[in-house]
This record gives structure tokens, C-alpha cells and sequence, in this order.
């Protein structure tokens, strides 16, 4: 958050803090939980599909995770764009 002084020493490069995270639309956070949800799953096929197939994964797995990524992604940039347009001038 570009006004947000807050922030954690976790692995995480880009932060909302408590203050702010509730302050994001219910909708756009359970957006953004379920493309965290749903890349994680295909992330989970691929290493088993790898397992089995001596570490060969399908284009359409692949592509699929790249996909998702990109949707993760963007729910977490429009979680970015609502709290500060929610927050407007609170702090
Ligand atoms: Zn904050």
C-alpha cells in the first residue's frame, strides 16, 4: 500500500496489512482467494502428472498454470486498487 507504513518481513513482496485488507470488497477478496485456490490445485495435478511420467508435463497443464497465475495476479493488483481507493484519505 503506498500509504501504508505497516508492512511484514515475510516472503511476501507486496503486502495489504489487517487495517487495510478488510477495507477490499468481500467479492474481490474471495476472487482473489479462489485463483490462489485453483492455481495451487493445478500446481498440485502437475507435480503428480511429473510423477508419473518421469517429469514430463502437458502444454495444456502448463498452460493452464500460466493462466492462472495471470488471473492471481490480476485479482491481487484489483485487492491493491480497492483498498487504496477505499481507504482514500483514511490512512
Ligand atoms: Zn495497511
Amino acid at each position: 500500500m503506498p500509504f501504508c507504513r505497516r508492512s511484514t518481513k515475510e516472503q511476501y513482496s507486496e503486502w495489504i496489512c489487517s487495517v487495510h485488507w478488510p477495507m477490499v470488497p468481500k467479492r474481490t477478496r474471495q476472487r482473489r482467494s479462489q485463483a490462489k485456490r485453483l492455481l495451487k490445485r493445478a500446481h498440485l495435478h502437475a507435480d503428480r502428472e511429473a510423477r508419473k511420467t518421469q517429469g514430463y508435463i502437458s502444454t495444456w497443464r502448463m498452460n493452464r498454470i500460466g493462466a492462472l497465475r495471470r488471473i492471481a495476479s490480476a485479482s491481487w493488483e484489483r485487492c491493491k486498487r480497492e483498498a487504496i481507493e477505499a481507504a482514500g484519505g483514511l490512512r
